[in-house]
This record gives C-alpha cells, sequence and structure tokens, in this order.
C-alpha cells in the first residue's frame, strides 16, 4: 500500500460525496504501483454519514470505514484512523474540502524527496468568522513563546508523512491529543507547502469554540510547562509582597500606633490573594486532569463498527 488517507467525518453528509470524487481523481494521477485506500473514521456522526460511507465501503474496495461508538473529537478520530493505515504514507485531510486533495501530489512528491512529514501551511484562510481566525492565530503564536519545540504556525493536520513517523506516533500513548504538537515533537526532516485554505463546502463546523478551547488547553499543557511555573512564580512574588504589607501594618500597630482602621486594604489583599490562588490553583488542576487521564490509561476509543473487522490482528 502506498498511501492511506484518514478522513475523520463528523456530520459531514453533504461533503462526503464531492469528496470521494476529488481525492479518487487525484490519486488516480499519481503513480502509486501499491495503490491507496481511504479510511473514513465516522467520529459519531448524527447525519446520514454512515449511511453513505457503508455504501462507499460497498462499492469501492479501496474505501475502509471504521466508526466510532460516539463523538470523540477530531484529535482522536484521526488517531483511530492512524492506527489503521497500512500505506507507506499517509495523508490526513479534513472531510469540508477546505483543504484541497488537489495538493496531495505536492506533498507527496516532498516526502518522496527524503522528508518524513510534509505539512500544509495555510497562506490564507476563506469564509471563517473573524473571531475564529483571530482565536486562531493568537493561540499558534502563544504557543509558540510557551513551548520548546518548533511548532509549525498556521498549520491545521493537513498533511502527509511516511510509516515512520506513523508507527511513532502509535508508541506515543497520551491520552490528550495534540497531533501537530506530538509531530514536531518527534523531529526528522520535516518541511511544507503553502496553500490558501477554502471555505467549508458544505454542512457547518464540528469545531464549536468549546472544543477549540479544550484542543487549546491540550496543546498547552502537553507541551509547555510555562503556565505551572507562572503560577508558581507569581505566588512567590504576591506573597512576598503581603508579608512586607503584613510587616508595615503590625509596625504601625504597635510601634507608630498612628493607623489607619483598615477595612480597604484588608479586603483587597484578601481578594487579590484569593483571585491568585484559585488561578493557581486552576492552573494545577489543569495539569492534574490530564495527569489523571493518563493514569487511568482508558482505550483511546471504540469502534462500533468496521467494514473490515474480519482481518486478522485488528
Ligand atoms: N471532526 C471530527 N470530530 C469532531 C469535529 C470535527 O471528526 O468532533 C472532523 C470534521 O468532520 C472535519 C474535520 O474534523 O473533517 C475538521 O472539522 P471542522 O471542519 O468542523 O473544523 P474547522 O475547519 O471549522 O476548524
Ligand atoms: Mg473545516
Amino acid at each position: 500500500m502506498d498511501i492511506s488517507v484518514i478522513i475523520p467525518i463528523f456530520n459531514e453528509q453533504a461533503n462526503i460525496e464531492a469528496l470521494y470524487q476529488r481525492l479518487t481523481a487525484q490519486l488516480a494521477t499519481m503513480t502509486l504501483p501499491g495503490g491507496f485506500e481511504l479510511i473514513f473514521v465516522d467520529d459519531g456522526s448524527r447525519d446520514e454519514s454512515l449511511r453513505m460511507l457503508q455504501a462507499l465501503g460497498a462499492r469501492d474496495a479501496r474505501v475502509r470505514y471504521l466508526s466510532l461508538s460516539r463523538n470523540f473529537g477530531h484529535q482522536i478520530a484521526v488517531t483511530a484512523g492512524l492506527d489503521q493505515a497500512d500505506g507507506a504514507a499517509v495523508v490526513i485531510i479534513d472531510a469540508d474540502l477546505q483543504d484541497p486533495p488537489e495538493l496531495i501530489p505536492a506533498l507527496y512528491a516532498k516526502l518522496r524527496e527524503g522528508h518524513e512529514v510534509v505539512y500544509a501551511r495555510r497562506r490564507s484562510r476563506q469564509g471563517e468568522s473573524w473571531l475564529k481566525k483571530l482565536t486562531a492565530k493568537a493561540f499558534y503564536r502563544i504557543l509558540r513563546v510557551l513551548t520548546h519545540i518548533d511548532i509549525p504556525v498556521d498549520t491545521g493536520d493537513f498533511r502527509v508523512m511516511s510509516r515512520k513517523v506513523v508507527l511513532a506516533l502509535r508508541q506515543m500513548p497520551e491520552q490528550n491529543k495534540f497531533l501537530r504538537g506530538q509531530i514536531a515533537w518527534l523531529g526528522y526532516r520535516q518541511a511544507s507547502v503553502e496553500y490558501d485554505r477554502a471555505e467549508r463546502a458544505g454542512g457547518t463546523t464540528g469545531y464549536t469554540y468549546s472544543k477549540m478551547l479544550r484542543f487549546a488547553l491540550d496543546g498547552i499543557t502537553a507541551f509547555s510547562d510555562v503556565p505551572l511555573k507562572a503560577a508558581t512564580i507569581s505566588g512567590f512574588a504576591v506573597s512576598g509582597v503581603a508579608f512586607l504589607v503584613m510587616l508595615y501594618t503590625l509596625y504601625t500597630r504597635f510601634v507608630t500606633r498612628h493607623y489607619e482602621p483598615g477595612w480597604p486594604s484588608l479586603m483587597v489583599s484578601i481578594l487579590f490573594l484569593g483571585g491568585v490562588q484559585l488561578i493557581a490553583v486552576g492552573v494545577i488542576g489543569e495539569y492534574l486532569a490530564r495527569l489523571g487521564a493518563n493514569v487511568r490509561r482508558r482505550p483511546l476509543y471504540l469502534i462500533a463498527e468496521d467494514n473490515r473487522a474480519a482481518t486478522p490482528g485488528l
């Protein structure tokens, strides 16, 4: 198998047929003596997506689909696909045609030049709200400042990678997946190709702001200790100031005996310290929650249905 294409699907009934046509048309233009497979991962869709994938699977032997038992989220859906991919090269692509299948030959050609990962970098993004573009831009920059590893900015999961990278990813058991960070962490020779990100072809985004926030926190906590350290440092700084103020208060109370009743300053310091403590506890909580998830080692996902379930070794 030369190429496995992994496509996460969450309520994409409007796009599946067009995507299938464009993908197969594009892959047919490439020289792939070993052939290719399309791995659709249905991430608990509530529309006709699964029925459409079943029909595609019946019609085309190169189509593989798995259906997760509920909505586990984009990153886990892609991970499920990676666990099943047989190809010497693996492509990750969104189902909504925002990532043009026409870019795959260029990505693949660059991979064959001797890279292990070739990711597609967005030159521009169309049809997305200013808030989404702004939060995405800010997030990539903040992450860059906070981490030691070089996570490319303005890059999603649209990329092609070698089997070596896929096997390495399978060895990374962490529960809160942030694939683009994990792949950057792996190292090897990586390259990029630029493209203009199109509008979503049909349907609506499956990435709500709450999913985006969770994703951003997963990325930061998995690849940076800076928030944890910042909480500790600011905790010490504020406590130091509070200690000096306390000495001053005692001094005015017992030595000069010239003091204000102190109600405002008392309230302010109590509230301020309370706030700082809450922030610190919150940051620790974020890490603890993830630590807990990794200690539990639950399976990342459960496959409810698979059109090649009979294959030995699965
Ligand atoms: N997706 C998924 N599970 C989810 C949300 C999204 O598998 O919970 C898929 C979705 O079908 C698409 C890809 O992930 O193929 C990217 O999602 P989307 O286009 O909704 O995100 P956006 O482009 O708006 O960031
Ligand atoms: Mg999209």
